[in-house]
């Protein structure tokens, strides 16, 4: 995400680190490169020369804070400047006094409206809450059937009405909520190609009619300011409560999230990762500027390994680790759990310092695929005691693994050395993510 910015602008502040005094010069130099890095990242050009005006001005203005360097101090205003930028969001759904809390989601076609509608409802559900999707995209009889079928997968229930009126699908929604002990009712709505007045006149309609607590924009942040002029139309003639910007996981350059607050006034409330049903996050205007300087995104990080691992597991892991007792089993148990915690190559990415270096590390998802398939290989008894696994053994697990000799034999190398490293550090307590604890 964002890596074209992300590496230039860390250039330029390479640059400024070498310095030990900051001359006016230097300052002006830096953000010349920092509005050129960001006019590239298709950031909206009048956003960019009021960020640029104001970083320099108090770069210069400012009485530098003694614990810092002049370019730590120069870094410091601009992550303070971007976060000012995408300032404002909270990251959470205003849940009404009086259930149901009814949202609505608008946006293009191909936005990302039926996933997130179904990512939405995935999280709420975790929340603890009793969310129903309503299927008011009547054009597209196929996008009914991706919401059940969605819908289905995650346990969370469809209202549909086929080709009915919008209006009133919405509407019969809210009494079927009622009804049935649903506190969040997640309507998913037509897209077309572009803005025109059918679809605001559509829109308006099922507005008038259920009166939404929330009313957020699905936008796709690949089209850059495209994003944010649909943003502008939707916000004026709608008036947005959000946005949730999609597809942040295939956006080099980051224009839009850097953009869509300073110019429409609405507030980025979540972001999509990924087409699983878990790429969503919450936006975190702070974590998302650390991300962008190439702090890292530690506080993201921790949350979804508090999300994904389960915490009676990760004591029992500790005991194990302790008592060196850590098998295959438990590795393989590992790896499923930061499965669930998405990509590899995203988690990583949220880890300071290693975002840049990823750029030339493929990180091939099907070795995990691959060693997965050599452990369930395996008996229970060679997992407990890999020593066992000679020549012959090694050749029947990798034929019953689709993988070669080599991989078998690499796979419990790794295992070996791995053991050994946690020989030394028993004692620590840690799982490999640290067992879900609180950071
Ligand atoms: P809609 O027409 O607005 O309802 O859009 P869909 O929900 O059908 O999404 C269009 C396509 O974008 C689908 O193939 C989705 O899987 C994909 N998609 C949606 N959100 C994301 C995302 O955050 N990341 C990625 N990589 N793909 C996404």
């Amino acid at each position: 995400m964002f890596q074209g910015l992300s590496e230039k602008l860390q250039e330029t502040f390479k640059r400024l680190k070498g310095k030990g005094k900051l001359k006016e010069a230097d300052v002006s130099e830096a953000m010349r490169e920092v509005r050129v890095a960001l006019l590239e990242a298709d950031v909206n050009f009048k956003v960019v020369k009021d960020f640029v005006a104001k970083v320099k001005e108090r770069s210069i203005g400012q009485e530098v804070l003694e614990s810092l360097s002049p370019a730590q101090h120069v870094i410091k205003i601009v992550h303070e400047e971007m976060i000012e930028l995408m300032g404002g969001a909270t990251g959470k759904i205003l849940i009404a006094s009086k259930p149901p809390t009814v949202i609505m989601l608008i946006g293009l076609q191909g936005a990302g409206k039926t996933t997130h509608a179904a990512k939405l409802a995935n999280m709420l559900k975790k929340q603890g809450k009793h969310p129903l999707l309503v299927a008011c995209d009547i054009y597209r009889p196929a996008a009914i059937k991706q919401l059940q079928v969605l819908g289905d997968q995650l346990k969370v229930p469809v209202f549909s009405m086929g080709q009915d009126n919008p209006r009133d699908i919405a509407k019969a929604s809210i009494v079927h909520a009622n009804q049935n002990g649903q506190d969040v009712v997640i309507i998913d709505t037509a897209g077309r190609l572009h803005i025109n007045e059918e679809l605001m006149g559509e829109l308006r309609d099922i507005k008038s009619s259920v009166k939404p607590h929330e009313i957020l924009l699905v936008v796709d942040a690949m089209t850059g300011q495209d994003a944010v002029n649909v943003a502008e139309s939707f916000h004026s003639d709608l008036g947005l409560d959000g946005v949730i910007l999609t597809k942040l996981d295939g956006d080099t350059r980051g224009g839009a999230a850097l953009s869509i607050k300073a110019v429409t006034g609405c507030t980025i409330k979540f972001v999509g990762i990924g087409e699983k049903m878990d790429a969503i996050e919450p936006f975190h205007p702070d974590r998302m500027a650390s991300r962008i300087l190439g702090m890292g995104d530690v506080l993201t990080l921790i949350e979804k390994a508090q999300e994904s691992f389960d915490e009676k597991k990760a004591k029992e892991m500790e005991q194990k680790l302790r008592k060196q007792e850590f098998t295959l089993d438990d590795f393989l148990d590992q790896m499923q759990q930061m499965k669930k915690m998405g990509p590899l190559s995203s988690i990583l990415e949220m880890i300071p310092g290693v975002g840049k270096q990823l750029k030339d590390v493929q990180i091939d998802e099907k070795d995990t695929a691959h060693i997965e398939a050599i452990i369930r290989s395996m008996t229970t008894e060679e997992r407990r005691k890999p020593v066992l696994i000679k020549d012959s053994r090694k050749k029947r697990i990798a034929k019953g693994s689709g993988t070669s000799v080599q991989d078998v034999g690499r796979l419990l190398k790794q295992f070996e050395q791995m053991q050994k490293m946690m020989k030394q550090f028993s004692g620590g307590g840690m799982g490999m993510l640290g067992g879900g604890k609180k950071g």
